[in-house]
């Protein structure tokens, strides 16, 4: 008979004898809370995230939210900047930036990211503690889903009143934290405080109520059930991480050398002489694990790299009086009785490419103009003959300015020696504001080297801080144009 294997104790020898249950049920997991080292540095990254998170939307820098993502005005205000649609390519580079930067850390550092920032692990982190609260330690939790609940398939349970009120309680409290981290995403598109105050007016849009409830739900599944499945199952890094490991990589590790022959014994005793290892199979490491592997079992993809299993086996090695560091981080090379090295050529080239994508994209941002000019040819006709003999164009030109102040400008207009413009002025622009003009420019034939002759139009500051320019045609009726060339001739 087919032996069933949950997947997540799968190890390569399973795999190879195909033994495992593709479809088993989800396990359920009853971590263990535990304190320690790695748990402490977890606080510090985690807190100012959750802290930058629920705050930053209440920020206002020149009288306006500091960081908001103004989708119907199509601006996004980071701090003192201010990023519009033809800013994209920073974005794009700036994705770009964070994907090596992160290939270059896993390289370096294993999954850092996923044990001590990435959201998941916050979130789920801040959800296991409101469930420990309501519903108490590991084994109190064990104890209390065996519980019959208030309502079971037999009828009513007076004994289920405790497991329901708990479980009410805990529900409450994930999906408080659920509907607070949904709101405050939602307020980095939509001003925090007239989301809050049109929410308490009833008259927020339907389609901001339904993007708060979808990410009040989003969250409340993820953090509250999915939990490890997301990392498991969903989470794309998990899968391609590997190609970033090598031998050098930091990662958690069992050393399996030290500790085998696992097994039970008095403190005290000789156990080396009963061939016994260090590991006393306490199972603690299993017990806290967020996603219920055991790490004695050789490096896996579940593993997030929390470093639960280190803190909880250093206070096992502590009470035996063995030394720590029987679960540590280390490297496939240092296990191996090596040495570790940064000379590796994955982790160079990930650092030089950061490098360069960094150093490029602050010459870009520091270089870029915060002004756009377009400029389009009235359509409904190419030129019109005025009466004096002078040929016309209309145009009509958007000025952007996405500087942080406002601005004036001046128009000129350069491929044609004998013209006017009407009007023929400055144009001021206030700060984000999109300004259209339409400008009309008359040229002596004369004057006409082409009937299709390539213009630039220019706008600049009278002190030259802001410049740009777009192209255009002026057209003009090719009898007008051949006869000066005739005349020329
Ligand atoms: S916590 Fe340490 S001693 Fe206990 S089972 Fe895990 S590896 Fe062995
Ligand atoms: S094996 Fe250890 S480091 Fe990996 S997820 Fe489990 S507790 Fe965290």
């Amino acid at each position: 008979m087919m032996q069933k294997i949950p997947a997540r104790n799968l190890n390569s020898e399973d795999l190879d004898s195909r033994v495992f249950n593709l479809y088993e049920k989800r396990e359920k997991i009853f971590t263990r809370s535990i304190e320690g080292f790695f748990q402490r540095i977890r606080l510090f990254t985690g807190w100012p995230l959750l802290l930058g998170y629920f705050l930053l939307p209440w920020i206002n820098l020149d009288e306006r939210q500091a960081v908001l993502f103004d989708l119907p005005a199509r601006k996004f205000y980071v701090l003192w900047l201010t990023f519009w649609p033809q800013d994209f390519v920073l974005l794009g580079w700036l994705l770009a930036i964070a994907a090596f930067a992160l290939f270059f850390v896993t390289t370096l550092w294993g999954r850092v990211w996923c044990g001590y920032t990435c959201p998941q692990t916050v979130w789920t982190a801040i959800f296991m503690w409101a469930e420990q609260i309501a519903e108490g330690d590991r084994n109190q939790r064990i104890k209390l889903d065996k519980q019959p609940s208030l309502l079971s398939s037999k009828g009513w349970n007076r004994t289920g009143f405790n497991k329901t009120w708990r479980r009410v309680f805990k529900h409450s409290m994930w999906f408080g934290f659920a509907a607070l981290t949904g709101v405050t995403f939602i307020g980095y598109f939509y001003p925090i405080r007239d989301l809050i105050s049109d929410a308490l007016q009833w008259q927020l849009p339907l389609i901001a109520v339904a993007w708060c409830v979808f990410f009040t739900l989003a969250t409340y599944i993820n953090a509250g059930w999915l939990r490890e499945q997301v990392c498991i199952y969903m989470c794309p890094y998990a899968r391609f991480q590997s190609a970033m490991f090598d031998r050098n990589t930091l990662v958690i590790s069992y050393d399996t050398a030290r500790g085998e022959q696992r097994g039970a014994r008095r403190r005290n005793t000789d156990y080396k002489a009963e061939g016994l290892g260090d590991c006393i199979d306490c199972t603690m490491c299993v017990q806290v694990c967020p996603t219920g592997i055991d790490i004695r079992d050789g490096l896996q993809f579940q593993c997030i790299g929390c470093a639960a299993c280190i803190d909880a086996c250093d206070g096992i090695m502590d009470k035996m009086g063995y030394q720590r560091g029987l679960i540590s981080y280390t490297t496939e090379n240092k296990l191996a009785g090596g040495s570790w090295t940064w000379k590796r050529p994955k982790l160079i080239g990930y650092g030089v490419a950061m490098l360069v994508m960094c150093v490029l994209f602050v010459v870009v941002l520091w270089n870029r103009v915060p002004l756009t000019l377009e400029v389009m040819r009235d359509r409904a006709s190419l030129y019109q003959q005025l009466s004096d003999g002078r040929i016309e164009n209309v145009y009509r030109l958007r000025i952007i300015n996405m500087d942080a102040q406002d601005r004036e400008f001046g128009i000129s207009l350069e491929g044609l020696s004998d013209f006017s413009m009407i009007p023929d002025q400055t144009v001021v622009v206030g700060t984000g504001e999109v300004r259209d003009l339409l400008l009309r420019v008359q040229a002596d034939p004369a004057s006409l080297q082409s009937f299709n002759q390539d213009i630039v139009f220019v706008i600049q500051e009278s002190n030259g801080a802001l410049r740009a320019e777009s192209e255009s045609r002026f057209i003009a009726p090719s009898s007008s144009v051949n006869s000066n060339q005739g005349r020329a001739q």
